[in-house]
């Protein structure tokens, strides 16, 4: 099994050859980054000065003790992040919040921070295509400095053809392009990668289409999605996590398929108990926490990212010591209380895209009267079959808290399919709660450990 590609290029960053880099040698080199960072946010930031004052670091451990940045904070005044001129700024990204204050997140990028992010995903991709190899980009890629934008000039340097698409908004015509173009890997969001695979023609053919490998992104990968696209395809499904606040890319999973490698040498991972803010013991879940260790522009310190994960303390049989975490498992704020148990759009991925012919679905909880609904609105892929509805219904039962629910009388499920023209976006995935006035998502997380 090939070596991740990450290991040879952070053991060039920190300044040792691939064979002797250690876990010291990059905590050592950490450390050092850390306290680089440190002074620089405090020096510049008006936000930092005022959270952290004068600190400095003895160890690693000591650094669990310093307060964490909330999404929140960034929504309140993304400007007191700033450690440049705004006119050293080249990319600002404005994230629309799903909070209660509507206040939108802008996250701001350096020219030399744009780099650090391609040059990722050039090294990140050699894991997956090569040379002579073509890679249709199914992410938004218009502007200059977007993801995709960025992610072909990656491929570009490892000499991979990018065909930038953009997302899926009629599978029949990008399956045509990736004919003609003869695609041969797609990168994009697991239900968008879905919809093709699972469109069918006006005769009811499904395309023969024959793939090396999909990089899954920007959202939880269901493995009910990652079989499905294994068998259509006979491809290798690779899962990448990050999101804007890293710099876009945080981590890739090597051959092994079993977790995401990490940008170590760029970005520094803590998985914290949400209710305490203390680390948790090795191995187990918690709230996926990181801090730039690379940026000038807007560094990031203790940024809880409000992602469940954990990581997987074992040795990755690609024989790395690069850190490893077990693929996200869902949102800290995401699950919803019935009267049988709490539950996530996660589980409903898992139960759901099973179903032959779903493409997509949305989940809303209200309370018209004295009872909880669920309404599960269906995007079907075109000729599906009416026993497809019966599936779903019976697919719903079989997650714990749905059926105690049911069986109590305290739930009613309302299926509807989805209009034709519901709007396709790369917004994640989530269930709307509108009872108690919808208040029940994203809670804001308290942004200071209660250590003792
Ligand atoms: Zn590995």
């Amino acid at each position: 099994m090939k070596l991740t590609p990450l290991q040879p290029w952070i053991a060039q960053k920190i300044g040792v050859s691939s064979s002797s880099l250690t876990r010291e040698a990059i905590e050592q080199y950490q450390l050092a980054k850390l306290r680089q960072t440190l002074r620089l946010a405090t020096e510049r930031s008006t936000f930092y000065r005022r959270r952290l004052g004068q600190v400095s670091l003895k160890d690693l451990a000591s650094f669990q003790e310093l307060p964490f940045t909330t999404a929140a904070d960034i929504c309140q005044n993304p400007l007191s992040f700033l450690c440049v001129s705004q006119d050293e700024i080249s990319r600002v990204v404005t994230l629309q919040s799903s909070g209660t204050t509507g206040a939108p997140k802008r996250i701001y990028f350096t020219k030399e921070e744009q780099e650090l992010t391609i040059d990722f995903f050039h090294i990140g991709m050699s894991n997956l295509v090569g040379p002579g190899d073509t890679v249709m980009i199914l992410l938004p890629g218009q502007l200059p400095g977007s993801v995709g934008d960025l992610l072909a000039q990656g491929l570009a340097r490892l000499g991979v053809r990018p065909v930038p698409h953009g997302l899926v908004t009629e599978p029949g015509k990008t399956l045509e392009i990736i004919r003609e173009q003869r695609v041969n890997a797609l990168v994009g969001i697991p239900t968008q990668v879905l919809a093709l695979a699972r469109h069918r023609s006006e005769d009811g053919q499904r395309a023969a289409l024959r793939l090396k490998s999909v990089l899954l992104s920007t959202d939880y990968v269901p493995q009910a999605i990652t079989r499905e696209l294994e068998q259509s395809w006979g491809c290798r499904v690779f899962g990448h996590y990050g999101m804007t606040e890293m710099g876009l890319g945080g981590g890739v999973e090597c051959e092994a398929l079993g977790g995401y490698h990490l940008r170590e040498a760029d970005l520094y991972f803590e998985i914290i108990n949400p209710i305490t803010g203390a680390p948790v013991p090795e191995g187990e879940e918690g709230e996926v926490v990181f801090t730039t260790l690379t940026r000038r522009g807007m560094p990031l310190i203790r940024y809880r990212t409000g992602d469940w994960a954990r990581f997987i303390p074992e040795p990755c049989p690609c024989g790395s010591m690069l850190k490893r975490m077990a693929r996200v498992r869902g949102r800290v704020a995401g699950a919803c209380q019935l009267a049988g148990g709490s539950i996530t759009m996660q589980e409903l991925d898992e139960a759901l895209f099973a179903t032959a012919g779903l493409l997509n679905f949305t989940a809303t909880l209200s309370r018209p009267e004295q009872l909880d609904r669920l309404t599960i609105g269906l995007k079907m892929a075109a000729g599906f079959s009416e026993d497809g509805i019966q599936v779903i219904q019976a697919a719903l039962a079989t997650i714990p808290a749905i059926a105690r629910a049911l069986e109590q009388g305290d739930l009613e499920i309302c299926l509807e399919l989805l209009p034709e023209d519901w709007p396709v976006t790369a917004a994640k995935r989530l269930i709307k709660d509108l009872r108690n006035g919808g208040n029940n998502h994203e809670k804001t997380l308290p942004s200071h450990a209660a250590i003792p």
